[in-house]
């Protein structure tokens, strides 16, 4: 893919490109085949409406879980507003309490807060200094007033992917729901079990080079009469959601799914070896630190830490060339560290000084030999202006 910019773009968990393929069938359903798929009564409705049967059949087949499972939202934050709102509102008089963990999305801590002032109970799990859920304290913390577990499947810092199958059996002997963020792990990491072992799961299109401002709900048909509306009106989506169907946003993110699928065996190990290959050069970089090294990860995602060297000015001296994120995008706004790193009891200075270099399909191995050479370089120029540097032995 021919880019206009010159950087070198390392950051595919914040945003990935559409993909060609996925643009060219979108492009149709914005024009040409308009209808509503709700126009029930001609030619323009049936042809939007059997669009989106064949893209949500192509999604059920792909991902092996019946269609009726499914529910297009806007993107994992809407879902994930849907799913624990819609949970915690239907079933509150008989259970309360929330389980999730101090290293979730923003978009989960965010709407556990809010909950809290619903009158749930949330207990903030803390995570091993590798950003595993901490079992133990899972273990002790599930009750019979738990109604729902709340894990992010892999982490969009770190990538580290919690181990869900042991996860789902204890919430299913509590009988408590699972939910899991599977946003970054879809497309990236086989999921062949995933489906089983939890209740609700929410993903997005534009993490896996489908279009943005459409995602999807996972929510197990057993599991349709547990939670409330999404949105009300218009009796849409088994009433879950109401609302006009994106028809060109349904269609692009099946073909996502699709084209991720397909390619995902040979794509992880090439985004696992070139992974490798950055992390064994940066870490060849004095006092650099891997976060999450010794557990499974995601193949393309690598958070390290460079001691001595100031977060944002290193940001700074590489955007020039890198396109590289220092926490979660979606709240790069805040200065404070990231909440991810601080929950693995990473100091504060130390997630001050953190990159998160997530890479994708158009990734190559120069680009990564190009990274090696520009980091290692801007290390070193940025410490040898910093004093605790120099005196680092002494
Ligand atoms: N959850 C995770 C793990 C993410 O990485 C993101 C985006 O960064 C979101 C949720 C939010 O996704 P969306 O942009 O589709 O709302």
């Amino acid at each position: 893919m021919k880019s206009q910019y010159s950087q070198i773009y390392l950051d595919y968990n914040a945003t990935t490109p559409c993909d060609q393929a996925v643009v060219d069938v979108m492009f149709p359903y914005f024009n040409t085949h308009f209808g509503n798929a709700s126009s029930s009564h001609h030619p323009f409705g049936w042809l939007a409406k059997d669009a989106i049967d064949e893209a949500t059949e192509a999604i059920s087949k792909t991902l092996g879980v019946s269609s009726k499972e499914f529910v297009y939202t806007s993107g994992a934050t809407e879902s994930i507003n849907g799913i624990l709102k819609g949970l915690y509102r239907k079933n509150k008089s008989k259970r309360n309490h929330i389980v999730t963990t101090k290293a979730e999305h923003k978009a989960v801590l965010d709407v556990c807060k809010f909950l809290e002032s619903e009158g749930a109970l949330v207990t903030y799990l803390d995570v091993t200094s590798d950003g595993l859920v901490d079992i133990q304290q899972l273990k002790d913390s599930i009750s019979k007033n738990t109604l729902v577990v709340s894990i992010l499947y892999a982490n969009n810092e770190t990538g580290v992917i919690q181990p869900l199958d042991v996860i789902s059996r204890l919430c299913k002997a509590k009988g408590s729901f699972l939910f899991s963020d599977a946003t970054q792990a879809l497309g990236k990491i086989e999921m062949n079990d995933f489906f089983e072992q939890v209740d609700f799961a929410c993903f997005s299109g534009h993490k896996l080079y489908g279009p943005k401002g459409i995602g999807l709900s996972f929510i197990k048909e057993k599991n349709a009469n547990n939670i409330d509306a999404f949105i009300h009106g218009g009796g849409q989506q088994r009433s879950l959601r109401g609302g006009t169907y994106n028809t060109p946003a349904i269609v692009g993110l099946s073909k996502a799914i699709v084209l991720a699928e397909k390619s995902l065996t040979k794509e992880t190990k090439r985004l696992k070896d070139l992974r490798n290959q950055l992390q064994d050069g940066l870490s060849a970089i004095e006092e650099s630190i891997v976060n999450g090294k010794n557990v499974n990860r995601l193949p393309n995602t690598l958070n390290i830490s460079f001691k001595y060297i100031d977060g944002v000015n290193l940001l700074r001296g590489l955007s020039r060339f890198l396109a590289v994120s220092n926490g979660s995008a979606c709240n790069s706004a805040e200065v404070n560290p990231s909440h991810v790193l601080i929950a693995m009891d990473i100091p504060a200075t130390l997630a001050f000084s953190s990159l998160r270099f997530s890479l994708g399909r158009f990734t190559s191995s120069e680009d990564i030999k190009n990274t090696i050479n520009i980091v290692t370089n801007e290390v070193a120029k940025q410490r040898k202006s910093n004093i605790l540097w120099e005196r680092r032995d002494s």
